[in-house]
């Protein structure tokens, strides 16, 4: 069987203070009842101190990385930096980095080699945008961003890798995927990953991201392929996100 997850992406939000008190209200809360993996993904510059003050049962994610191992990349973080402060999970290809930041596939892919050959588990976003899926380019799309990355990783690091499907057009907009919409993407997702490594793919967790709330997350959650979900807004707040969780089990 393959892990339940719910991974909250911060995305750029919070100081110090903030970071406090939503980590204070997390442990409130009785995630150890919880089977699913948690893992929170604060701004690189917070990662120490969230790492520092973060609940047992959460586990420390980067938003992003460099490909590059060390030298001239100012303003960029490796991911040996990553692993020093404590990550195990790190986004890589998140849309508002493919769109706002020019990432392309070969970027993403580089940046989840990078990853594993520090240890750390990349979850690797993929999506399409409105006029893709209104173009039936949905597939195609999602299935040019993962065989860039299958393209140069071997069969073992690709079983490695986390798959979170986030439709952009449901990325802080309010207008969630509907469950059979995301399941179509998740199954279709397996099916291609089944053909690269076989049944090793049906333990490749494959989160759904896009305007997860506390009110829809059970009934994305219980599709066949949706194994949890990657959280934006709704990670910001300690009672939503829990709910969440909860429903991912
Ligand atoms: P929202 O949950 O705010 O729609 O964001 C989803 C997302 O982009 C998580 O990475």
């Amino acid at each position: 069987g393959r892990q339940a997850m719910v991974a909250g992406n911060w995305k750029m939000n919070g100081l110090p203070q903030n970071n406090s008190e939503l980590l204070k209200a997390l442990a409130q809360k009785d995630f150890a009842q919880l089977s699913c993996a948690l893992v929170v993904c604060p701004p690189t510059v917070f990662l120490s101190q969230v790492g520092n003050e973060l609940p047992a049962e959460f586990k420390l994610g980067a938003q992003n990385v460099s490909a590059q191992a060390q030298g001239a990349h100012t303003g960029e973080v490796s991911a040996d930096m990553l692993k020093s402060v404590g990550c195990e999970y790190g986004l890589v290809g998140h849309s508002e980095r493919r769109q706002m930041h020019h990432e392309s596939n070969s970027d993403v892919a580089e940046k989840t080699l990078a990853l594993l050959q520090q240890g750390i588990t990349p979850i690797v976003c993929v999506g399409e945008t409105l006029s893709e899926r209104e173009a039936d380019a949905t597939m195609t799309v999602v299935l040019q961003q993962l065989k860039a990355v299958a393209r140069v990783l071997s069969t073992e690091q690709l079983a490695k890798i986390i798959v979170a499907y986030e439709p952009v057009w449901a990325i802080g907009t309010g207008m969630t995927a509907t469950p059979e919409q995301a399941q179509q993407v998740h199954a279709s997702i397996r099916g291609w990953l089944r053909e690269q490594i076989g049944e090793q793919s049906d333990n490749i967790t494959i989160l759904y991201g896009g305007s997860v709330k506390g009110s829809n997350a059970a009934e994305l959650f219980a599709q066949e392929d949706i194994d949890g979900g990657l959280i934006g807004g709704a990670s910001l707040n300690a009672d939503e996100f829990f709910q969440i969780c909860q429903a991912a089990g």
